[in-house]
């Protein structure tokens, strides 16, 4: 359980224990960038142990090359249960007015690239609790507390938590999520829009095996995903507009497989529903700035996307491995609230998360187009980038986590 600290002083303080926070945490200590024991995390709440007995969690993510390594430089990669992580070798997209694997398709293969897989799929329960156990085994402070307000001086950074208590730092770090608090009290406002969609998320049992394959079709309502389980079982993210969504979730579990299988073009067959359905609104949110003197934002506190191409997350983790090696080279805690470093540290990060944002909200305005141009123009597009080499594993490389700005640690681990 979290520490039940009477307050003090850390080099870095983080709000938020969701694998952002408790992944920047353990790696400012895993890189030996700050003192043991001065880096504390702060959160509402902690992840629990997974039961033994539980199944895959509804929440999975889809891991880049890029988050495998960063979280192996933490100890959370090889911690966590192989039952609960799975490699998937191929990944197909296609829009409704074609078919899988054919006209209008784009098929990635690993063989192809010369990769072992195009990335995991990974148990969300087990990945949270693997991060929190990794950072008290590194020695961070967990503090159990919700943040009230924020004091910036020169000096330090003061966090004063509900019930009084007083937590003082060089660096502040926000990783408190989407309605980041934090953010709130630091006066940084955010730009974007609401999807007016929801993501239905539910596991399901398909007629024909998924072949470890992660499928996507583009339909003018929303993309559906099949994404690949161990167990034979497909986790599925499936965005549509949020009447159809109530409607979907109001439906047995007979009458919901029979639309998703048709939804999906009937690509894996049948579909039986094996869990509940749960719903995420969508939208795009960035912050105006990521950060302040001895304030930064991190994950989606800072920038919040479509998760059409499963990428929130990654990018999170990305935000952490670059504010490391930007600490890094700040030469020690005392300057860590040097704002020179955070707008170091603003200028990668942001500009590579408006990138990938502007790169998704354009797609699923391409995709979720009704206009007979762009209809044409997208099964067209997906056509000619699967006859373009080159293109294509530019693509690849981008969705591993491993072009643009990439901190070299990361490049030098395989
Ligand atoms: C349907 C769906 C599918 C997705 N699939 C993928 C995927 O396949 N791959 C991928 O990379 N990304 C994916 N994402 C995105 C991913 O879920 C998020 O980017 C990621 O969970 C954000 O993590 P975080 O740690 O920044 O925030 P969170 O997980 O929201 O954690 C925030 C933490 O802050 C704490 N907190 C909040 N307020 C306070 C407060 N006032 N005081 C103290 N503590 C506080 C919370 O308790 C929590 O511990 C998906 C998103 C959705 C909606």
């Amino acid at each position: 359980m979290a520490t039940r600290s009477r307050g003090g002083d850390f080099d870095v303080i983080i709000a938020g224990a969701g694998v952002i926070g408790t992944v920047m945490a353990t790696l400012l200590l895993a890189r030996k960038l700050s003192t043991a024991g001065r880096v504390a995390v702060v959160a509402d709440r902690f992840a629990t142990a997974t039961p033994a007995d539980a199944g895959w969690d509804l929440r999975v993510f889809a891991m880049s090359r890029a988050s495998e390594r960063l979280l192996k430089v933490c100890g959370v990669w090889n911690s966590l249960p192989p039952t609960r992580v799975f490699p998937y070798e191929r990944m197909c997209v296609w829009d409704s007015s074609g078919t899988a694997l054919g006209k209008g398709s784009l098929t990635f293969d690993c063989a192809q690239l010369g990769e072992p897989n195009l990335g995991h799929i990974v148990d969300g329960r087990a990945l949270q609790w693997q991060c929190l156990q990794a950072a008290r085994a590194a020695g961070v402070v967990l503090i159990e507390g919700v943040v009230h307000s924020v004091v910036t001086t020169d000096e330090q950074v003061s966090l004063r938590l509900h019930d009084g208590r007083e937590l003082r730092g060089q660096l502040l770090a926000a990783a408190d999520g989407t309605d980041s608090k934090v953010r709130e009290l630091l006066g940084i406002g955010t730009a974007g829009h609401a999807y007016h969609q929801d993501a239905l998320v539910a596991h399901v049992q398909t007629e024909q095996p998924h072949a470890a394959t992660a499928w996507q079709r583009f339909l003018s309502s929303g993309p559906v995903a099949f994404l690949p389980l161990n167990d034979g079982r497909c986790s599925i993210v499936w965005s549509v507009a949020r009447p159809r969504a109530e409607q979907l979730r109001a439906m047995d579990a007979d009458a919901f497989g029979a639309e998703l299988g048709a939804a999906g073009g009937e690509v894996l067959g049948a579909c039986k529903l094996t869990t509940d359905v749960a719903a995420f609104p969508l939208k795009l949110q960035y912050a105006l700035d990521y950060a302040r003197p001895r304030a930064v934002l991190l994950g989606d506190a800072a920038h919040v996307v479509h998760p059409l191409a499963g990428q929130g997350l990654n990018l999170g983790l990305l935000d952490c491995a670059t504010l490391a090696e930007v600490l890094d080279e700040a030469g020690g805690p005392g300057n860590f609230g040097d704002y020179k470093f955070l707008r170091r540290y603003e200028r990668r990060r942001r500009s590579e998360n408006l990138l990938a944002a502007a790169a998704l909200d354009g797609l699923e305005r391409l995709f979720s187009s009704t206009d007979p141009l762009s209809a044409g123009l997208r099964g067209a597009a997906l056509g000619a980038v699967g006859k373009m080499p080159f293109v294509k594993r530019r693509f690849a490389q981008r969705a591993l986590g491993l072009a643009g700005d990439v901190p070299e640690y990361l490049k030098a681990i395989t």
